[in-house]
């Protein structure tokens, strides 16, 4: 008998799906409907599809598999965020943490098993990037999240952030196709505004981004307006240097027309001085931009500690008088490892150091 290697099959696109029924001689809108249950409806089963006849499901069973994401522990803290420990088809784990507000609940995605940074004062960055994820088990994450959000909150998912593990500019393609996916009406139809795609700064990528005309919010990590600071404490920043991301961000927001978050957090010791301050300031001038300063989470192994409320507050005063729209974040699921930074399968390496 002929073993047949099965696939994946929502690595295939719906065209693909549809030249698959017609090649086994069957109309090709049993495509779409296949397309609709992997996607709109998030089904992991092909004997759940009640629309296809018995034939059809031995057929699709015959050459493909669905991988899908496993929710292997689910810890919900305090104030009622929700970190989940990911289990992938190869038994990696990533995490995803749903935030919810009194207004919205925010997807926290990953993008990649690890992270090939090195940022110092992150979690994530102790571990070594595995591989990328595929653009399903990007999707899988926000489709658990969105059956959570309503679950517990009685309302669907209305914001996704990639702020999880990972670099999702140095997993373009998969993050792309997942958030198409996203927003498609025969996905999960979410509008690209609610989406914030968050890197640490790859210019190319950026400019990529602009050129393929992507419609959702980019956030950009910064903690330093000052280059020789800034490659101390996110040390690949020797290679993607300020000044080339700077002139990458005015390509994106003369192309998009969408101003940029900056991601900031403030260290004693680090960036805590009037000339750090001025030089955030400068740069928001340049660029159209609001500055979103984020609690410090402490993480294990770092020496960073978070500058005083006098120092977060020169800050803000300072973009303030310069008409630059600033918050402050505080953190959330802090008591659960789920806050910003703080992504690292903590439980994960217990388990395997017992
Ligand atoms: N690689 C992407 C997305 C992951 S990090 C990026 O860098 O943007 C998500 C956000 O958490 C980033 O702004 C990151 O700088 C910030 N972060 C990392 N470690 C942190 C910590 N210990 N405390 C607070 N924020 C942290």
């Amino acid at each position: 008998m002929k073993i047949i290697d099965k696939k994946d099959i929502r690595a295939l696109s719906k065209e693909e799906l549809q030249f698959f029924f017609r090649q086994h001689g069957f109309p090709s809108f049993k495509g779409d409907q296949v397309y609709q249950w992997l996607w709109q409806k998030g089904f992991h089963d092909f004997d759940l599809m009640t629309n296809l006849s018995l034939n059809h499901r031995n057929l699709l069973k015959k050459y493909f598999e669905i991988k899908h994401i496993n929710i292997d522990l689910q810890q919900r803290s305090l104030d009622g965020t929700i970190k989940n420990a990911v289990k992938l088809f190869d038994n990696f784990i990533i995490e995803s943490v749903l935030i919810p507000t009194s207004k919205r609940t925010t997807a926290c995605v990953s993008s990649q098993v690890g992270c090939s940074l090195d940022c110092t004062f992150c979690a994530t960055a102790s571990l070594k990037r595995m591989r990328n994820l595929n653009p399903d088990e990007i999707y899988d994450q926000v489709v658990a999240m969105d059956k959570q959000s309503r679950l517990y909150h009685n309302r669907p998912l209305s914001n996704i952030v990639f702020m999880g593990m990972g670099e999702p500019l140095m997993n373009y393609n998969n993050v792309m196709v997942a958030i198409e996916k996203i927003i498609d009406s025969e996905g999960l139809a979410m509008s690209p505004k609610r989406i914030i795609l968050s890197t640490s700064g790859v210019p190319k990528m950026i400019r990529k981004m602009a050129d393929d005309k992507v419609r959702f919010g980019l956030a950009v990590s910064l903690h330093s307006a000052r280059q020789e600071i800034r490659e101390t404490i996110m040390p690949f920043a020797k290679k993607f240097k300020l000044d080339d991301l700077i002139e990458a961000l005015e390509y994106w927001y003369a192309f998009t027309k969408k101003k940029i978050t900056f991601e900031y957090v403030v260290w004693n010791e680090i960036n805590d001085l009037k000339e750090d301050i001025d030089a955030l300031v400068r740069l928001c001038k340049r660029i159209p931009s609001k500055v979103n300063i984020i609690q410090y989470n402490p993480i294990d192994n770092a020496s960073f500690k978070e500058a005083p409320q006098s120092v977060i507050d020169s800050y803000i005063e300072a973009l303030s008088r310069s008409k630059i729209k600033v918050t402050y974040r505080r953190s959330r699921g802090v008591d659960i490892d789920a806050a910003c930074g703080q992504l690292a399968n903590k439980l994960d390496k217990k388990e395997k150091t017992f």
